[in-house]
């Protein structure tokens, strides 16, 4: 039977605002085919869902980082069967075969990998879609120039042996978000030469691609011949030097909402929550929202989260628990059940996922991304 009462808490997820913000990224890359990051479950909003969203505005490829994550889009049936499926986080002794069997462009960073590919090409009788990857400065994943002509050659052999596919080229920013950075000049020109380098060893690649969103939104030159975003297309800036998602044209895709568990009068003095980090300044009103760091609600944010209940911006009250945290609602008495939204659009007087990552010290990747399962996302 379905409950009287709203649901605790939930996280509205609204498939047309990512929709739209596909279409307004796209608008921003017209000559590069797309490719939607849903790692990490969609940033927290779901991977099938927001995939199957961003495929029906034009998508034509879908990024994970795991080969587990894309193995369950593919898995899943729900995907075009032309729809391409990326991943790029490997470890030795990965699912290499299951993903060569079902078709999934893999990332290789280095001969390893290669190795493991190709063994897992002839074992499954068909080659691996490969992608190179280069390290052009980000420092993490990815191969090092000096190591990028052995990785190559070993490729080209490999493809000469039916083994792999080199279907593409790419690298990653490492600050983007920071424009006029000098180190973007320096990875697009570094990534230049190692693409030339690549296609003069014989390298055919369908795909050259390392913009991500910030360099989507800023950075023409870096679009090559597709564009990879993940947070924009949640509506969510990539950083505060590139302004808020409504200044990108963006629309924020999560509402994290919560019913109000309680409602009571206390006097001032009143200490609140563990450790008693907040003290009533007079007599007023609590409000007990059932959301907790069990469920990704930051507890760095205690006390200057900000949340809107019956029309006002509220403060995070005291320490933010596992499960619950309070806000001072200065004598207002909303009944129980009253919603507090912590984050949405911002259109309805709410504050954003960037409001809470400020209030954090941490950026909106991490707000949305860490939202618990514990919390049911609804699709609207
Ligand atoms: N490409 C790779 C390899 C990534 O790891 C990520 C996410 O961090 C993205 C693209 C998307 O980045 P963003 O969410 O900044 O658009």
């Amino acid at each position: 039977k379905t409950p009287a009462t709203p649901p605790r808490a939930r996280a509205e997820i609204d498939l047309a605002a990512l929709r739209a913000n596909v279409r307004t990224l796209r608008a921003q890359a017209p000559g590069a085919a797309f490719m939607a990051v849903v790692k990490a479950d969609g940033y927290g909003h779901g991977a099938l869902p927001c995939a199957r969203a961003a495929v029906e505005a034009g998508a034509g490829w879908v990024g994970t980082a795991t080969p587990e994550e894309a193995l369950a889009l593919r898995a899943s049936g729900e995907l075009p069967a032309d729809v391409r499926i990326m991943c790029w986080l490997w470890t030795p002794g990965g699912p290499w075969r299951e993903t060569v069997e079902a078709g999934i462009d893999v990332s290789v960073s280095g001969l390893w990998a290669l190795r493991e590919v190709a063994e897992a090409a002839r074992a499954a009788g068909r080659p691996a879609l490969v992608q190179l990857k280069a390290d052009t400065g980000l420092g993490r994943n990815g191969c090092q120039p000096a190591d990028w002509g052995e990785l190559v050659a070993a490729a080209v052999r490999a493809e000469s042996a039916g083994l792999v596919r080199v279907t593409g080229l790419w690298s990653h920013f490492a600050c983007a978000d920071e424009p006029g950075h000098p180190s973007v000049a320096v990875q697009l020109a570094l990534f230049e030469e190692m693409v030339a380098s690549a296609e003069r060893a014989g390298v055919r690649p369908e795909v050259r691609h390392i913009a991500n969103s910030p360099a989507t939104l800023t950075l023409p030159e870096s679009h090559f011949d597709l564009v990879r975003p993940g947070i924009a297309m949640y509506g969510v800036s990539p950083g505060p030097a590139l302004g808020s998602a409504a200044d990108l044209g963006l629309r924020p895709v999560m509402t994290l909402a919560a019913s109000l568990a309680l409602v009571k009068h206390v006097a001032g003095g009143h200490g609140v929550s563990y450790g008693h980090r907040y003290v009533t300044p007079g007599e007023t009103t609590l409000g007990l929202v059932p959301l907790g760091y069990a469920d990704g609600v930051p507890r760095h944010a205690s006390g200057t989260g900000p949340v809107l209940v019956g029309g006002k911006w509220r403060t995070v009250a005291g320490r933010i628990a596992m499960d619950q945290f309070v806000v001072d609602l200065g004598g207002d008495e909303p009944e129980p059940g009253a919603e507090a939204v912590l984050f949405g659009p911002g259109e309805h007087g709410e504050p954003t996922a960037e409001d809470w990552a400020q209030a954090a010290g941490t950026i909106g990747y991490e707000i949305v991304t860490r939202i618990g399962a514990r919390v049911p996302r609804v699709y609207v």
